[in-house]
């Protein structure tokens, strides 16, 4: 509400989930950076989380965006991972149809763990690859975010399509559940807690007015 400003902002955190291989590491590190890494670099890389701020409709929303890495198997994310995650942006690779079909499991994993109001973006990465090296078509994944309810859009971490857009539709939904209130051009993003009773975020000092 009016009158809340109570910096310093606590930035959302969000987690890259999928699969082994299917490109968080590269997908994060073109949105950080806007370069590709090649693959022999990316094992040496070792990400553990990135701030940034993204800008949507003029507000500024504040992301801590965590990789993950040798957590790919199911039940080995930490459940207070999930727990605490705001966001997730779960990745498939359209080149491998296993890991378009693990998604359903990630998906039981993120409902069992994750607050029930978590923000998820469903991709499907290496969209750059065509030909018989794709096995998964663009209207699978269509379909599969409808099923879950959760947006879709295919991206390349190679050529950068859609990468800024997938960390704006998650920053967008962020904004839409209230992580931001401030519009006075000020870094002024609350306090961003849960209220387990309400099953939904709400700012802190908001709740207390
Ligand atoms: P992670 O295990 O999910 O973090 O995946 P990585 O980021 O390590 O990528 C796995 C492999 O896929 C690497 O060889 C990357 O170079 C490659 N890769 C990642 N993103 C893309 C993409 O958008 N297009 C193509 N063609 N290859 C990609
Ligand atoms: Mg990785």
């Amino acid at each position: 509400g009016d009158g809340c400003y109570n910096p310093p902002a606590a930035p959302a955190s969000v987690i890259m989930l999928g699969d082994s291989g299917v490109g968080k590491t590269s997908l994060l590190i073109r949105f950080r950076d806007g370069r590709y890494v090649p693959s022999y670099f990316l094992s040496t890389v070792g990400i553990d989380f990135r701030n940034k701020v993204v800008v949507v409709d003029g507000t500024r929303v504040k992301l801590q965006i965590w990789d993950t890495a040798g957590q790919e198997r199911f039940r080995s994310v930490t459940h207070a991972y999930y727990r605490d995650a705001h966001a997730l942006l779960l990745l498939y690779d359209v080149t491998n149809k296993t890991t378009y079909d693990n998604i359903r499991a990630w998906l039981g994993e993120i409902r069992e763990y994750a607050q029930e109001d978590v923000v998820i973006v469903l991709i499907g990465n290496k969209a750059d690859c065509s030909g018989s090296e794709r096995q998964v078509k663009r209207e699978d994944g269509e379909r599969l975010g409808r099923e879950h309810n959760v947006p879709f859009m295919e991206t390349s971490a190679k050529t950068g399509l859609n990468v800024e857009l997938s960390f704006t539709a998650v920053a967008r939904q962020l904004k839409s559940r209230g992580y931001e209130h401030g519009d006075d051009g000020k870094f002024n993003v609350h306090d961003f807690v849960r209220d387990n009773t309400k099953a939904r975020s709400v700012c802190a000092q908001c709740r207390n007015m």
